[in-house]
């Protein structure tokens, strides 16, 4: 139950679930994760680094591999005009343009300032060669700076010809120390050479770049060139090129990896002074990942390249940790959330089971403490308990059922057909008859007495009680009830009635001549008697008479209990049963001063036992008559009530006490103790009278208002009006032989309604009758009947030719005790029976007969 509380919680709850011991799996799976991620962050990592230190490389390979080429390209150029001059002696200023022009140099070679010749002139040389030049057309020109210098060397050609170059036409390069050293140099070794970091005459706007100088030197020809005087003796002058180095990088590097900085210093050093070049203007905030400085050995100079990665170079190999870094974060934590999420969700499952056990645990206990309070229940009535499920067609009967029969539990296969097996044989197809009729039935109760086998043969009397269990259609599903064995309580009520049958026949033959002795006596047989002795006589003969009735009363009430009550059942005429009741009871009425009268009865017929219907018109009317008061009427009348008569006895009597008239009809009940005192009677008149009229077919009853006198009744069946005699025509004509008064009805209006003349009777002896008059097609026959068994009555047709042939129809409750029946115009129905199975049965009957 505690498990309950802490399921589902406030987010406080969830945390401490989440650091909850059941939960290690998911932090040993989160730890575990996490650590594999750094090892394969951390390889990762030294993959990206390694391949971004060889792809730095590549790169630095390729820069520098660019500006070698490139300048060699330069040397080329110049080559190729130092070798116009060596072929051609001099050139003219005509022939360099044309030169120039055909390399294409602003086009092919961008970052090349110009190609140029300059002449190396001596002092005494110098006005020669600046008239010349003037000659030509520039008459501005002279040799700059001035000064007399040992050797002259300015520039002559310059090709473009135009814009910023033409600042530096007539410069005398030698002059200025830079230039001199490299032009010196070039011209001592006979190889180029490139001048260290200078400013080029040619930046005259704009922006200043460092500039640069590439010299070829050019040697007079055929003169000796071996040593280092000897070259300078023959020097003719130098074909040159200028380079503005931020041009002529960007022009380098514009196809190179923009990924990377460059800063070239010229010079050994990273000296801010010597900087020739720099990619990156503006300077990082971060030192970078890559780099690397290294020095070039180019015509005569050292450069100092100093190459770093740029963000974006970095960016491409190190940018993807911060993904790979969420991405394994994010992953680890699903996991670990999942797994949370799974073992919570186990341990909420094992919280939910165990709280289910328990559940189960209480209701199997209390399961067991009913069960056990049943099984006591049980053993304290000692009923057995039985338990037919016809859904599972299964049987059960607990030991005590078995018991009650001499069996052991499961010593008899249980099926569902096992009660049919244990039943009396005799009872066997009225008790079917009446399960099947209980079953189509609305009834979810039944209480019924049933015989039953017991094992060592003998019959065992049991009251079972039962309920039904109906499915929505009304279907039953189970059946389950007890069963109580009346054996011992049969036995007592056997010995009581036969107590009470003996002593009652003792009684009654001294009693019979006790009041005929008496009767005599107070009759004045035996002579006059004095008038005090009359009296006391006249007392005892009352009293003997009346000890004689509750006699014959409590005689009846036993033969009926024991069903040995034969009933004379005959066609009486209802107005002379009525007229006969009345006479015999008018000298009571006399005697107490009641009016008593007959309303005309109808002239109608009854099937009765008249002598038991007289006994009971007897006890209304003489109840109505000692219960009226003096001077007072009791009324006959009698009603039809469809195909029934009521006959009414009404006074004008005290009326039945309210809370009495439930109990009116039991035996020995009175509405005051004191009656049988005052009225005589023993209070069992109307426990017999209904007796006797239920079994005739009838019904009894009474209506009764305080102070205003009541009315008993009883209803009988009326008998069918009898019809004309028929001709032997071929009408067909049909006998229905039934006591039973629904079934009778029944049988009767289903014929009918076929269309069939249908004549009714209730007796074997007016079966009889009938048969004798009359020519039948055919009959229905009831095998119980008051006055004997069908089977005399079909012996007899059919030993009889006139009606040998005639087809029966037996409708019954009783088992086909005719199983060795070879009559073949005999047809078997059993009850219930229903309108389409009876003429089916009929038609096929009538079809064989002809
Ligand atoms: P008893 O032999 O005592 O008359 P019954 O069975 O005939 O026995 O009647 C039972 C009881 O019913 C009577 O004792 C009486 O209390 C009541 N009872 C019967 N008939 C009448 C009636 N007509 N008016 C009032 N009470 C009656």
């Amino acid at each position: 139950m505690s498990n309950a509380a802490t399921l589902p919680g406030s987010p406080s709850e969830r945390l401490r679930q989440l650091l909850n011991w059941r939960n290690s799996v998911a932090w040993l799976v989160l730890v575990f994760t996490l650590l594999v991620q750094l090892v394969i962050l951390q390889h990762l990592r030294s993959h990206e680094a390694r391949t971004a230190a060889t792809q730095f490389e590549f790169a630095v390979e390729k820069t520098t591999e660019a500006i070698n080429k490139r300048l060699i390209e330069h040397e080329q150029i110049l080559f190729g005009a130092a070798g116009l001059f060596e072929t051609s002696g001099l050139v003219s200023r005509e022939q360099w343009h044309q030169y120039n022009k055909r390399l294409q140099l602003i086009e092919r070679y961008p970052g090349i300032q110009g190609v140029g010749f300059a002449q190396a002139v001596l002092p005494q040389q110098r006005d020669d060669h600046v008239r010349a030049v003037r000659e030509e057309g520039f008459a501005d020109y002279d040799i700059h700076p001035a000064g007399a210098r040992p050797l002259y060397i300015p520039i002559v050609y310059l090709e473009p010809f135009t814009d910023r170059n033409l600042a530096a036409f007539g410069y005398d390069m030698f002059s200025e120390p830079v230039r001199h050293h490299a032009m010196a140099t070039a011209a001592q070794t006979g190889q180029t050479r490139l001048t260290g970091k200078v400013t080029l005459r040619q930046e005259t706007h704009g922006e200043v770049q460092a500039g640069l100088l590439m010299y070829v030197p050019v040697y007079r020809q055929s003169a000796p060139l071996h040593s280092a005087e000897q070259r300078m003796e023959a020097l003719l002058g130098f074909v040159y090129s200028p380079y503005r180095v931020g041009d002529l990088m960007r022009g380098i590097l514009g196809a190179a990896d923009p990924a990377l900085s460059l800063r070239i210093y010229a010079g050994p050093n990273e000296d801010s002074d010597a900087l020739i070049f720099s990619s990156r203007s503006q300077p990082r905030d971060a030192a970078p990942l890559y780099g690397q400085t290294l020095r070039m050995q180019l015509y005569g100079q050292t450069w100092t390249l100093r190459l770093e990665s740029l963000p974006e170079f970095e960016a491409f190999f190190h940018g993807n940790d911060a993904l790979v870094i969420g991405l394994g974060l994010g992953l680890s934590l699903l996991l670990f959330f999942l797994i949370s999420s799974l073992s919570l969700r186990r341990s909420r499952a094992e919280a939910l089971a165990q709280q289910m056990t328990e559940h189960i645990r209480e209701n199997k206990r209390a399961l067991q403490l009913s069960e056990e309070r049943l099984s006591l229940a049980f053993k304290g009535s000692n009923d057995g308990f039985w338990d037919l499920n016809l859904e599972a067609q299964t049987l059960y009967a607990s030991p005590r059922a078995w018991h009650m029969l001499g069996y052991q539990p499961g010593e008899l296969s249980s099926d569902l057909k096992l009660w049919e097996r244990v039943l009396a044989a005799d009872d066997l197809q009225q008790a079917k008859a009446q399960l099947a009729q209980t079953m189509l039935s609305a009834v979810d109760h039944f209480t019924t007495e049933l015989r039953f086998q017991h094992k060592s043969g003998k019959l065992v009397p049991m009251l079972v009680r039962g309920y039904i269990q109906r499915d929505r259609n009304g279907q039953a599903l189970r059946i389950s009830g007890t069963s109580m064995d009346l054996t011992e309580h049969k036995r007592i009520e056997q010995m009581k009635d036969e107590f009470v049958s003996t002593v009652s026949h003792e009684l009654r033959t001294p009693l019979t001549s006790i009041s005929g002795a008496l009767g005599l006596i107070t009759g004045g047989v035996m002579g006059t008697i004095p008038a005090a002795m009359q009296q006391m006589l006249e007392i005892a003969h009352r009293n003997s008479l009346r000890l004689g009735h509750l006699i014959n009363d409590l005689l009846d009430m036993e033969k009926i209990a024991a069903g040995k009550m034969a009933f004379d059942m005959r066609e009486h005429s209802l107005r002379r049963l009525l007229e006969e009741a009345l006479s015999s009871n008018q000298a009571l009425a006399v005697h107490l001063g009641v009016n008593c009268t007959l309303r005309t009865p109808p002239e109608a017929h009854v099937w009765v036992d008249a002598l038991r219907l007289q006994q009971v018109l007897s006890n209304f009317i003489s109840n109505a008559i000692k219960y009226t008061p003096e001077g007072g009427e009791v009324t006959l009348h009698c009603e039809l009530v469809g195909d029934h008569v009521r006959i009414n006895v009404s006074d004008q009597g005290p009326g039945i006490p309210l809370d009495f008239q439930s109990r009116v009809f039991e035996k020995f009940a009175q509405a005051d103790a004191s009656d049988s005192r005052q009225k005589g009677g023993s209070g069992l008149g109307l426990a017999i009278s209904k007796e006797f009229i239920e079994r005739m077919g009838g019904r009894v009853g009474f209506e009764s208002r305080a102070g205003q006198g009541t009315t008993f009744w009883c209803e009988l069946p009326l008998l069918e009006p009898q019809s004309a005699p028929l001709t032997e025509s071929d009408a067909l004509r049909l006998l229905v032989v039934e006591d039973e008064p629904d079934t009778g009805r029944l049988l009767l209006l289903m014929l009918r309604d076929a269309g069939y003349e249908v004549e009714r009777v209730q007796s074997l002896h007016a079966a009889r009758e009938k048969l004798a008059s009359k020519r039948y097609q055919a009959m229905t026959l009831d095998m119980h009947l008051p006055d004997g068994s069908g089977r005399e009555l079909i012996d007899e047709i059919r030993s009889n030719a006139a009606t040998r042939d005639m087809p029966i129809i037996v409708v019954s409750a009783a088992s086909r005790f005719e199983s060795r029946e070879q009559d073949a115009g005999i047809t078997w129905l059993h009850k219930p029976i229903n309108a389409a199975q009876l003429l089916i049965a009929l038609t096929d009957a009538l079809a064989g007969r002809r």
